[in-house]
């Protein structure tokens, strides 16, 4: 099983009915809900204001792949939390960063760049696959039109994505890279543009999809090592001259 855990902030789905009626009970239950139908998958959830954002040993002990959703208070995340997942990426664990998460301080902090972007709201999109043989485009159509979703555009200031797998389309004229793979450390990272939170973007099913493959392409490969660093790095070059020559 992939354990997933769903990080949201849950603020939008408080302070607007706008949101709150596309989102009843919050993005982070939405996504979930979507998520759990899945054999291979399963799922909890974590918000901002619980103990820890949500965020504890334990519960990062058992996240393979972590979703992030955050728009309003990126800066309410405490560094400490922040450094902690960092690691845990660095030693493996997937992340998924959906929409505005691209201004929060893990996203940042993982690409080493400001991620600033073109915005406006309310526009047309068509979400083109630029590489459908990838496993995050598995079973996705050609194109997905969404009717109404927040313009993202270039320039995106990211780091050149290892692989593009989807690129944005708007009626505005505008384009955007909108879902971006690395690997940082052994953890894998993809950024995903849709999902503004006043359009039921998650709702859609070939969106739902993409997430699902998401997940399982971001899911490690082997356990994720809690302190920093890589395991075989640790070995000394002695070490490894001992052990080919049968010392
Ligand atoms: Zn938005």
């Amino acid at each position: 099983m992939i354990r997933v855990t769903v990080w949201n902030e849950g603020l939008h789905e408080k302070t607007s009915k706008e949101v709150s009626a596309i989102y009843p009970d919050g993005i982070h239950n939405y996504i979930k809900g979507f998520l759990q139908t899945e054999e291979d998958i399963e799922v909890t959830t974590a918000t901002l204001t619980q103990r820890k954002c949500g965020l504890t040993d334990e519960v990062l002990d058992n996240t393979d792949v972590l979703i992030w959703w955050g728009h309003m208070a990126h800066h309410l995340v405490p560094d400490k939390i922040v450094k902690k997942v960092y690691d845990r990426v660095l030693g493996g664990m997937g992340i998924i960063v959906l929409h505005s998460g691209h201004h929060s301080k893990i996203f940042k902090k993982l690409m080493g760049t400001t991620c600033n972007l073109q915005w406006r709201e309310g526009d047309r999109e068509r979400l083109w696959t630029v590489n459908p043989s990838h496993p995050i485009a598995k079973g996705v159509p050609a194109y997905i039109d969404i009717d109404v979703e927040e313009m993202y555009g270039e320039r995106f200031d990211i780091p050149e994505p290892q692989e593009l797998v989807f690129m944005g389309w708007f009626a505005g004229g505008e384009v955007f890279r909108s879902g971006c793979c690395w690997q940082k450390g052994l953890g894998k990272v993809f950024y995903f543009q849709p999902g503004h939170e006043s359009n039921p973007t998650y709702h859609n099913k070939d969106i739902q999809l993409i997430i699902k493959n998401a997940v399982r392409w971001a899911a490690p490969q082997n356990p994720v090592i809690k302190d920093k660093g890589c395991p075989h790095a640790k070995v000394t070059p002695e070490q490894k001259y001992k052990e080919n020559n049968n010392e």
